[in-house]
């Protein structure tokens, strides 16, 4: 399994290499959102290789923001509908995990009764709560992604993406492997630095507990209760 994201350049093959990269780690199937920032957004999954996604894409489906994954199934079969990257009810909200959410039964009983699930993932529970909460405690993505982080307990890399303010990709890290790569003009994340070192070779190491807010010029990471931190960048010297 593994997760690639861009935002700040054409991400759709940015993304798609990344993954082919990743695909040592194994996987069921695979996803990827994109975006164009003006008013288009692309969603494919497929079910097998990565080759099985890109025949699905067609060739005006870009983005300069996107977000892919690798799955390798926890919770539920290896379908197109429980495949990544999961939606919110209302289509606002997008995630890509990898990781297990042990609490997940927990919190759909608890606060998410109400919705119409697509899937039978672990995963889908956590996009869909970021969603409820920011609808109901009326906040902006990134205060709703760390409130909800709060309820959750498991392993995770997540990559979201708010369809309302699209050119920002917030990133949460637990147990589960991500770097955060630099570029001149944009940023990408993915599970291994090796499968993005074509991009650049400039890397954060995130930390368990770490969360961001990433654009294609900036990178502000903080704890989930919504404090600075401070991660230094390293550069990689290996070729790719
Ligand atoms: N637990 C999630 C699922 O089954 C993510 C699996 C993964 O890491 O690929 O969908």
């Amino acid at each position: 399994c593994g997760i690639v994201g861009v935002v700040g350049k054409p991400a759709r093959e940015v993304v798609l290499n990344g993954l082919k990269n990743l695909e040592y780690r194994g996987y069921d199937s695979a996803g990827i959102y994109l975006n164009d920032l003006q008013g288009n957004e692309y969603l494919t999954k497929a079910v097998g290789r990565i080759s099985n996604l890109e025949e699905k894409l067609t060739p005006d489906e870009e983005g300069l923001v996107g977000i892919g994954h690798t799955r390798w199934a926890t919770h539920g079969k290896p379908t197109v509908d429980n495949a990544h990257p999961h939606v919110s009810e209302d289509g606002r909200f997008y995630l890509v995990h990898n990781g297990v959410i042990e609490n997940y039964a927990e919190l759909k009983e608890k606060y998410l009764q109400d919705v119409d699930f697509k899937s039978t993932t672990d995963t889908e529970v956590v996009v869909q709560l970021v969603d409820k909460i920011a609808r109901e405690k009326n906040l902006d993505a990134f205060s709703a992604f760390k409130e909800a982080l709060k309820l959750v307990r498991g392993s995770y890399a997540f990559l979201l993406v708010d369809n309302t303010q699209p050119d920002h990709i917030f990133i949460a890290k637990n147990k589960s492997p991500m770097m955060l790569g630099i570029g001149d003009g944009f940023n990408i994340i993915a599970s291994d630095a090796i499968s993005v070192l074509d991009q650049t070779k400039t890397f954060i190491d995130l930390q368990d507990g770490d969360v961001a807010d990433v654009t294609k010029d900036n990178v502000v990471i903080e704890t989930i209760d919504g404090e600075k931190v401070e991660r230094k960048p390293h550069t990689l010297d290996i070729d790719p």
